[in-house]
């Protein structure tokens, strides 16, 4: 393609809602032949809802006022679901996030951690009943989240998220022109599941507790495997396998990590626009060349 051409196209795209960073990107779009896909936050439309808590209120509410200090969905729920005038008036320090895991810090005299259940139950001791908490939400398609309080898993929460309406549609197009569509999340394996079930996805395709580092290294041995990688993803978890990428393509309202690491963002809520730009790059190809 031309430079003009690939300017105009770039231009188009953008009007679209897809901002391209460099011209040479919409090229390779022509020869993509895997997409990866992130769920919370991607496929979903990432505002989660609090469905459900087992287990002791106020260590719940301990872990909404630590949650107040992150952006992640998970945390924005969490706080939400507990107005400032609802929760004890306590100090929050020493807060540390972990990516794709979750967070930790001190709420007035207690150190409180919250995120992945298999990541808290490695430091922290948990009750059967409260295992089978997890198990539950995980089985009927719905995100856990454990709470550690002093050491002891004290409350499960169970949040749910929607998947983005344009979604089903959209894989079922990428799928239909040849493409391999995999999902790499950090959510339980089986919540992951029932999202893979809805899109038809062969069970390979969609992985569970995925970390940050395997999300990229997975992005590589694809690449490895001579495949060009399209990966679409909005958050701090998704910062490396997004650069790794042949294309890394950040959702509108993505984590300021995701949207630095991405060769493309999208300006317009949801995944709408990406079917203009595999569809409309190859196009603009084909007429210029
Ligand atoms: P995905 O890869 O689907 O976008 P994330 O990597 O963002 O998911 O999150 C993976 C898991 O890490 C979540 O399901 C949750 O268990 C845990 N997690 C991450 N950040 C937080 C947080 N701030 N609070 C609670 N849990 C968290
Ligand atoms: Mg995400």
């Amino acid at each position: 393609a031309t430079p003009l051409a690939l300017a105009v196209a770039t231009g188009q795209a953008a009007q679209r809602g897809i901002f391209i960073k460099s011209e040479h990107t919409l090229e390779q779009c022509t020869t993509v032949d895997t997409i990866v896909l992130d769920k919370t936050g991607t496929l979903t439309e990432g505002t989660m809802s609090l469905l459900d808590t087992e287990g002791d209120a106020g260590a719940v509410r301990l872990a909404a006022i630590l949650e107040a200090e992150s952006t992640h969905p998970i945390a924005q729920a969490l706080s939400a679901a507990y107005s400032a005038a609802h929760r004890p008036n306590l100090a929050t320090t020493e807060v540390h996030e972990t990516a794709g895991r979750g967070i930790t810090g001190c709420v007035g005299p207690h150190r409180v951690t919250v995120g992945r259940p298999d990541w808290i139950q490695s430091t922290a001791t948990c009750s059967d009943r409260l295992r089978d908490a997890v198990h539950r939400a995980a089985t009927e398609g719905h995100t856990p989240v454990a709470v550690a309080v002093d050491g002891t898993v004290r409350a499960v929460c169970t949040l749910g998220d929607r998947l983005r309406p344009e979604v089903p549609a959209l894989v079922q197009s990428w799928r239909d022109a040849g493409h391999r569509v995999l999902i790499l999340s950090g959510d339980h394996p089986s919540v992951v599941q029932h999202v893979a079930d809805r899109l038809n996805l062969p069970e390979d395709d969609a992985r569970g507790h995925v970390s940050p580092a395997d999300k990229r290294a997975a992005v590589e041995s694809l690449r490895n495997e001579g495949h060009t990688v399209a990966m679409v993803g909005d958050g701090v978890n998704d910062a490396g396998a997004l650069q790794q990428a042949d294309i890394g393509i950040a959702v509108d309202g993505g984590a300021t990590p995701s949207l630095v690491a991405a060769d493309v963002f999208l300006t317009q809520q949801g995944l709408a626009p990406l079917d203009a730009l595999f569809a409309g790059s190859a196009h603009v190809m084909r007429v210029i060349k």
